[in-house]
């Protein structure tokens, strides 16, 4: 029978691209031994940690060598966010963010709405950098999900450009990356997306770090938006806003790499420790959630990388919502084996809980919180 370690592993040539070979030598040898630190809030992600991802390649996977970047797979890009979350919660969650204004968020709506979006000035300029991830960027758009009045109303500037006014509750890496990505609603139906710089300016204010349970050092502060200016030049990219949402949900509808590599860590640990202490049954029960987890990883690859966007959403809703539960599942039967020693804050195993508990959570809409909850009720 094959170890959970086996049923998790990548296909041979997958294993041996350079990407995967950097992203298990960085993880090992500097992110995994920090990521105790990254996980407390008093200490956090080691800035330095992103921009050597950076200089490695490891943010700009897919992004083609002409561009800057390591021009790989889909497949390979997968497995490496599924070992840097395995390894890292916290360096995960930072870096993941800038996938959005490298290109992520606006290939869906090339896909299905291509008149409704339109580049500013902001595309251009930055583009070399957030190709090469030379300029790091995080994001605050979740308010824009949200339906009734605009959380931060976007009108138009005397003399072009924007006002920005309102509160954008959820905004990571203050103070790692060099560039926001701030998204606000405009009277016309249209979501303005600025790339501005990652620092104080007339109209913002900076909340203090959230006091979170989880991805405590993340730097994950609140953006309160009065009348700030955004310059013309400033502006990354609007979009007609239905056109957004159903962009949005089909990207949200399916399962996070980052939610699988979680899942497979705890998994093979869970073997490890059953080994280790040599208790059968905790080897058996590894092994049946194994099995179940990797056929739901199959199918969650599948549909990634082989099935159009688009195509079988509430195949991939309902997927996302029970991988979430198994990863929820999965880390506290980590914790029933390891017993009480799981709830030192030096033992990784309560982080894995409360990093699958994140995972409920990010980037969640309203029909994955009802794949979410039909998947806890069975
Ligand atoms: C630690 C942490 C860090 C984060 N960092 C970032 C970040 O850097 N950038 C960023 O943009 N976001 C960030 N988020 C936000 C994260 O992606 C959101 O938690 C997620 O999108 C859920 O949105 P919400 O928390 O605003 O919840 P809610 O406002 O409760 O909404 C959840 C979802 O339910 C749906 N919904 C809500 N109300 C209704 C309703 N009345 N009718 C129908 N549907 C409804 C919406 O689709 C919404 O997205 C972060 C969250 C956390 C916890």
């Amino acid at each position: 029978m094959p170890t959970v370690e086996e049923l998790f592993a990548p296909p041979p040539e997958v294993a041996a691209h350079p990407a995967v070979a950097a992203m298990t030598r960085l993880c090992d040898d500097m992110i995994g031994p920090h990521a105790p630190a990254a996980d407390d809030p008093a200490r956090g992600v080691d800035p330095a940690h992103p921009r050597a991802l950076a200089a490695a390649g490891l943010l700009s996977v897919r992004v083609p060598a002409t561009e800057g970047g390591l021009g790989a797979s889909q497949r390979v890009d997968v497995e490496t966010v599924e070992l840097l979350a395995g390894t890292c919660g916290a360096t995960w969650f930072v870096v993941t963010q800038h996938r959005n204004p490298q290109g992520d968020s606006t290939s869906p709506i090339k896909g299905l709405h291509a008149d409704a979006y339109r580049h500013g000035p902001a595309a251009a300029r930055h583009r070399p950098g957030l190709a090469a991830a030379t300029t790091l960027t995080g994001i605050a758009v979740a308010h824009i999900r949200r339906p009734g009045p605009p959380a931060v109303r976007a009108e138009p500037a005397p003399g072009g450009g924007w006002r920005f006014t309102g509160t954008a509750d959820w905004c990571t890496g203050w103070g790692i990356t060099d560039l926001t990505m701030i998204a606000a609603t405009t009277t016309t139906g249209r979501f303005v997306f600025a790339l501005v710089p990652t620092a104080p300016r007339p109209g913002l204010r900076v909340g203090t770090p959230a006091p979170l349970a989880v991805m405590g050092g993340t730097r994950t502060v609140g953006l309160q938006l009065d009348g700030m200016t955004v310059d013309a030049e400033e502006v990354l990219l609007d979009v007609d806003a239905a056109a957004w949402i159903a962009a949005d949900a089909v990207r949200t509808a399916d399962t996070r790499p980052a939610t699988l590599g979680l899942l497979r860590r705890v998994l093979v640990e869970l073997e490890r420790l059953g080994l280790r202490r040599d208790r059968p049954d905790t080897v058996d029960t590894a092994s049946v959630l194994g099995e179940r987890a990797a056929a739901l990883r199959d199918e969650a690859h599948a549909l990634l990388i082989d099935v159009p966007a688009g195509q079988r959403v509430p195949e991939r809703i309902r997927l996302r919502g029970e991988i979430a539960e198994l990863t929820v599942r999965s880390a506290n039967a980590l914790v029933a084996a390891r017993s009480g020693s799981a709830t030192l804050l030096t033992s990784p195993e309560q982080r894995w809980v409360r990093e699958a508990m994140f995972h409920l959570v990010q980037g969640q809409t309203d029909v994955i919180r009802r794949a979410q909850l039909a998947a806890f009720a069975g």
